[in-house]
């Protein structure tokens, strides 16, 4: 079954607009405040490449995000063991990014099960935001199926590269919010329902930087950590009135700037929905996928996963 017109243009606006984000935020990454802004002050010309990427180029975040939604789609649900194969098989053609524990997981040689969990153990350092950067595919399939599935996918599709469970609960409240957001209500709104859902021990740092007063100057960490990026995503988004808006706010956070604006465009967009997303952002947005015989997605591509994902 067809979704409902509105429905769509928001489960497209949040696989599509998590994409935008991370192309646009790229060529910013680990630079200063502002960064954006100063340069484009005005709109035209934001998709400028840089740092190694072309304009409108996506990186991991939206590569993998993608091969989660294919996974899910050509396995008819959630298959952990087949992701975990596609992501070895994207990590194996030397993507031009990778995350530094995404890539000790996945080409370590260790079983899909235990991989990241051996990681964590060995580490103790897994509460990067690489599970939240890929969210936005299977926020859109799990969310027909309700809160609990959507919780538990989150945390499974979490696990298979962070072992922390911070990273878990990061990415199950951002698919929970995505989720409200896909059903036409206001994730804000939301929050003190998906923070309840939070592990005990895990709460009160969500809890921080998802009060509504939080800023994302009050990090304690890099916005490479699942806490201060899941927290400056929903800052950018309350504190702004359009996708446009929302994504810019990101980028001009500097540090990891294209995945605080792809999960930043995952929210946006189910909240203001395709229509929102600029064009001029989108004509030139490619994803390519290393490993998968050359394949690039462009928008159309992304807009038809989207659409397939969110139909029954
Ligand atoms: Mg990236």
């Amino acid at each position: 079954m067809t979704p409902d017109p509105a429905t769509l243009d928001r489960a497209v606006g949040a696989v599509v607009g998590s994409a935008v984000g991370d192309a646009l935020g790229a060529p910013f990454e680990f630079g200063p405040e502002d960064a954006f802004s100063d340069r484009f002050p005005a709109a035209g010309g934001e998709m400028c490449g840089g740092g190694g990427w072309d304009p409108g180029e996506a990186t991991d975040d939206t590569q993998m995000a993608v091969l989660v939604g294919e996974s899910l789609l050509e396995r008819g649900g959630l298959d952990p063991a087949d992701v975990f194969r596609r992501f070895q098989r994207w990590a194996a053609a030397e993507p031009k990014d990778i995350g530094l524990q995404t890539e000790a997981v996945l080409t370590g040689g260790h079983p899909w099960d235990t991989a990241a969990a051996r990681h964590f153990r060995d580490s103790r350092r897994a509460a990067g935001n690489g599970a939240l950067m890929r969210a936005a595919p299977s926020a859109v399939y799990f969310a027909r199926h309700g809160r609990t599935a959507t919780l538990d996918a989150a945390r499974r599709l979490s696990a298979l590269t962070h072992g922390d469970p911070a990273a878990g609960e990061g990415t199950a409240v951002l698919h929970d919010l995505i989720r409200v957001a896909l059903a036409g209500g206001d994730p804000l709104d939301a929050v003190p329902r998906a923070l309840a859902a939070v592990r005990a021990d895990q709460r009160e740092r969500f809890a921080a930087v998802l009060a509504p007063d939080w800023h994302p100057d009050e990090a304690t960490e890099f916005n490479g950590a699942v806490w201060p990026c899941l927290g400056s995503a929903v800052w950018a988004l309350r504190t702004t009135a359009s996708y446009e808006q929302a994504v810019r706010a990101a980028v001009d956070l500097g540090g990891d700037t294209d995945t605080v604006a792809a999960v930043t465009g995952a929210l946006a967009g189910a909240v203001h929905g395709i229509g929102a997303v600029p064009e001029r952002w989108t004509h030139v947005l490619h994803v390519p996928l290393p490993g998968f015989a050359g394949r690039v997605l462009r928008a159309p591509e992304l807009t038809a996963l989207a659409r397939r994902l969110v139909s029954r």
